[in-house]
């Protein structure tokens, strides 16, 4: 399985970031080696000195899928978690200035923390999905599907142009503004709406 990641998909996550709206949706890949899974702790790698968390909603693909329309892209998953796309934001500035790829900062081990999944049927409206991220107890980010600037079936067809999707891959939709870094010690609380769906400690 691949997982994709959605970048600059909440307008105030791209400010506070600096960085210019996109036209399309940015994207980039985690290979599995990155999974982080059962509430297992982060650990904070050696080749960096400044991890962030990014809280982010997270779809199951559930069938295979090339060039989907938006208007079909509904069918293509069933199911929706909740996810940390850890990021080496040092080392993702010195990418940005330089050009080049972003794998040393956002594709490494355990860099992608998943939830279970819930069924999409629980959520009566795909556009109205509220989460967030606590740390230590405290909200940090807290996010709304309703301020995507790509939706979920945006996401899917634009991406189903390049790379085909197949049964198991996982979409990362993008993170609201709040980012920030972790320390060791840190409890993450992520929930959807008021259920608590991801609950780890950084080591
Ligand atoms: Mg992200």
């Amino acid at each position: 399985m691949k997982i994709i990641c959605i970048g600059r998909n909440y307008k105030e996550h791209v400010k506070e970031l600096n960085n210019k709206l996109p036209d399309n949706p940015l994207f980039f890949l985690k290979p599995d080696t990155a999974l982080l899974r059962n509430n297992n702790p982060f650990f904070i790698p050696e080749f960096s000195s400044e991890i962030h968390y990014e809280v982010e909603l997270i779809l199951k693909i559930n069938r295979l899928g090339k060039t989907i329309q938006p208007k079909f892209a509904h069918r293509y998953f069933d199911s929706i978690g909740i996810g940390i796309d850890f990021t080496a934001r040092d080392i993702q500035k010195q990418c940005i200035e330089k050009g080049l790829p972003w794998e040393l900062a956002k594709a490494f081990d355990y860099s992608a923390a998943i939830s279970k999944f819930l069924p999409k049927s629980n959520f009566s409206n795909l556009d109205e999905i509220s989460f967030r991220l606590d740390i230590n107890g405290k909200s940090v980010q807290l996010g709304n599907t309703s301020k995507m600037i790509f939706s979920f079936d945006d996401i899917i067809s634009y991406v189903s142009r390049f790379i085909t999707f197949r049964t198991g891959d996982i979409i990362f939709s993008g993170t609201p503004a709040g980012v920030g870094p972790v320390k060791i010690g840190d409890r993450l609380q992520a929930y959807i709406e008021e259920k608590l769906m991801l609950d780890f400690f950084i080591k």
